[in-house]
């Protein structure tokens, strides 16, 4: 039995979206975890709230998301952090625990790994945005090896540690996704609001098309949202509000296809195997997760990078996409189990290990 304690994003309190797809990945595994036996304990900010799952709520302003900051600006705190003083419980409780897992993208976590006598495991959750953070996460790179974790092959390449990663991928609770096998017309989109994931690509695709695009997830950056709805007016969208996963897969079960359409590297896209595994083929730009997701032809279509025109073609050969597939490929690669298998042989490895953190300090 391992005694994990989970720090978690200190962008948002988990369930509220802002934290993106690791509030899915970290809620998923501490489930997993528990269910294995394991003792799991999650520190995120106040207002934080997960099913059934505890939850050590700590007040505090929230961090400035990294992916609006510039590559080469100094690392910024708030005052009065949320992130700080996530750390700081963590340094009170740390000799009750096996490993500490954090899961901020973000400087501080990394520079205090040195300082702390529990080993710190760090799931990275995007790809390359600041050198200050590249540079922090090299040297634990260097000075802990192995205890770097991210979700896919192309994030890992935005990094100048890539080979140091540990590749662990995602996985969903299959049993919360209801397999759809007869869709409406409407199209999905999927995710925060916020300019890297360039939903105006998929608004002008559905405007060529003519077919409905619903919106779902919570708007980020509120200008960018109005910015599309004055450069679109009478496209054929409908923004749906940010849905619990049970209310989401219902709705997005429905629709004929996901399109995903980052501007970025996308570390990996929870939200193309939330639509796998309700039978929904995804199309999305040949980068980054979705990329090593998305079986070409088969579970949906991977066209050019920030082409409409492609994207455009894909909507129109959507129907050659057997729906059944995409929830087969959900179950094969994409499970609970499966992913508490790879986060829990990680765990193990470094639990086991003897090194830094241990007192064996060079
Ligand atoms: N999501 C949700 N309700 C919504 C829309 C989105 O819970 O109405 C969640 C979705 O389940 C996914 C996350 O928002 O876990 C988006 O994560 P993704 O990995 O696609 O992108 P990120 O935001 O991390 O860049």
């Amino acid at each position: 039995m391992l005694k994990l304690l989970f720090i978690s994003t200190p962008v948002g309190p988990l369930g509220s979206g802002l934290g993106g797809g690791v509030e899915l990945t970290l809620t998923n595994l501490a489930v997993e975890m528990l269910r294995r036996g394991h003792q799991v304990k999650i520190v995120a900010p106040a207002h934080s709230v997960w099913g059934d799952l505890s939850i050590e709520e700590i007040p505090g302003n929230l961090q400035i998301h990294a992916q609006t900051q510039g590559r080469d600006l100094p690392i910024q705190m708030p005052e009065n952090s949320v992130l700080g003083k996530m750390w700081d419980y963590a340094r009170t409780v740390q000799s009750d625990y096996d490993l500490i897992v954090n899961f901020a993208f973000d400087w501080l976590p990394f520079y205090l790994t040195p300082f702390f006598q529990c080993k710190i495991a760090h799931f990275v959750s995007m790809g390359s945005l600041s050198i200050a953070l590249d540079e922090i996460m090299a040297q634990v790179a260097q000075n802990f090896p192995g205890t770097l974790g991210v979700y896919t092959q192309s994030q890992a390449a935005t990094f100048p540690f890539a080979s140091s990663c540990k590749i662990l991928g995602s996985g969903i609770d299959l049993s919360m996704y209801e397999f759809c096998e007869k869709p409406d017309n409407a199209l999905a989109w999927l995710g925060r609001i916020a300019p890297e994931k360039a939903l105006e690509d998929a608004v002008e695709a559905a405007e060529i098309t003519e077919t409905k695009l619903k919106i779902f997830g919570k708007i980020q950056v509120q200008e960018y949202w109005e910015q599309i709805c004055q450069d679109y007016p009478a496209a054929p969208m409908e923004y749906m509000g940010f849905l619990s996963t049970e209310n989401l897969q219902q709705e997005l079960g429905k629709c004929r296809a996901l399109l995903m359409t980052p501007r970025w590297v996308e570390a990996f896209g929870n939200v193309a195997i939330e639509a796998l595994a309700c039978g929904v083929p995804v199309i999305a730009y040949l980068r980054g997760g979705p990329a090593e997701i998305v079986q070409h032809g088969k579970t949906g279509f991977l066209v050019l990078p920030d082409s409409i025109t492609e994207l455009v073609e894909a909507i129109g050969n959507i129907d050659q996409i057997d729906r059944k597939l995409c929830r087969e490929q959900a179950e094969q690669e994409y499970s609970l189990v499966g992913l508490g298998d790879r986060f829990e042989t990680w765990f193990q490895d470094l639990v086991s290990e003897v090194g830094l953190n241990d007192g064996e300090r060079v």
